[in-house]
């Protein structure tokens, strides 16, 4: 047996001791995700389970929520983003904005991800993750215990390879995103990720189109001179569309 996977086992009865009915697991159901979902509740037996259902995810994610529904007997909790403000940002820049600038593409990452998430997350005090410190440069030092986070981010899997995540599945005859079949690595919202080419880096096809060149000063002045960031200005243009509305 792998030693990663009683030593996982053991972290998740950790983390359960600690956090107790505030322990959860966020996850995009991904691989890694679902790894997490099968060992942490055959080991607690109950525990939150919660999504980003961001608007813009993939016919396979949503087919995968179905799917871990009904394989554990579990509701898994959507997080979605608050509408008028959604609404707000494709009004004024347009449904695919996150293509134009690195600004507006973490405007959209905020207003239907990071926001959410964190109203979500007001009455949890630790949640699992998928995280592996394999899947990319900027991964490769992540922490099991990220007690730097509020709440604290558990990345149980942090030590696994690809191959562990793949054995451990085939073991226990997990399900996976119908996406993998068609050569995607990485699997965020639907026209934000692409298929990845052999070689290529596992989160490759994430914001494919923007490059290391893509910096840019991205200073604005506000009228009343005060200097502003370019997703400030485009948070503040929306928020004003918002009030307007009420
Ligand atoms: S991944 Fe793309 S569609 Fe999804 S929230 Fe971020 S920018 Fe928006």
């Amino acid at each position: 047996m792998n030693p990663l996977f009683e030593k996982t086992t053991s972290l998740v009865r950790e983390a359960g001791s600690e956090f107790g009915a505030s322990l959860a697991i966020v996850t995009s159901l991904q691989r890694e995700g679902v790894v997490m979902v099968d060992v942490a509740l055959k080991t607690l037996g109950a525990l939150r389970v919660m999504t980003i259902d961001t608007g813009r995810v993939p016919a396979g994610t949503l087919e995968m929520i179905d799917t871990i529904e009904a394989r554990y007997g579990i509701q898994v909790e959507r997080i979605r983003p608050d509408a008028s403000l959604a609404d707000a940002m494709v009004e004024l820049y347009g449904r695919d904005l996150f293509y134009d600038s690195v600004p507006k593409r973490s405007l959209c990452c905020n207003v239907r991800k990071v926001w959410p998430l964190a109203r979500a997350l007001k009455d949890v005090g630790g949640y699992f993750t998928g995280l592996r410190r394999g899947q990319s440069e900027t991964r490769k030092d992540v922490p099991v215990f990220d007690r730097a986070a509020t709440p604290v981010k558990i990345n149980a899997l942090a030590e696994w390879s690809a191959a562990d995540v793949a054995e451990y599945s085939a073991l226990h005859g997990l399900p996976e995103n119908r996406l993998y079949a068609e050569g995607y690595t990485s699997i965020g919202c639907d026209p934000c990720t692409r298929a990845t080419k052999p070689g290529e880096d596992e989160r490759a096809g994430r914001w494919w189109w923007e490059t290391d060149e893509a910096r840019e000063c991205g200073l604005h002045f506000s009228p009343s001179g005060k200097v502003e960031r370019t997703a400030d200005v485009l948070l503040r243009e929306i928020l004003e569309k918002v009030s307007s509305k009420r």
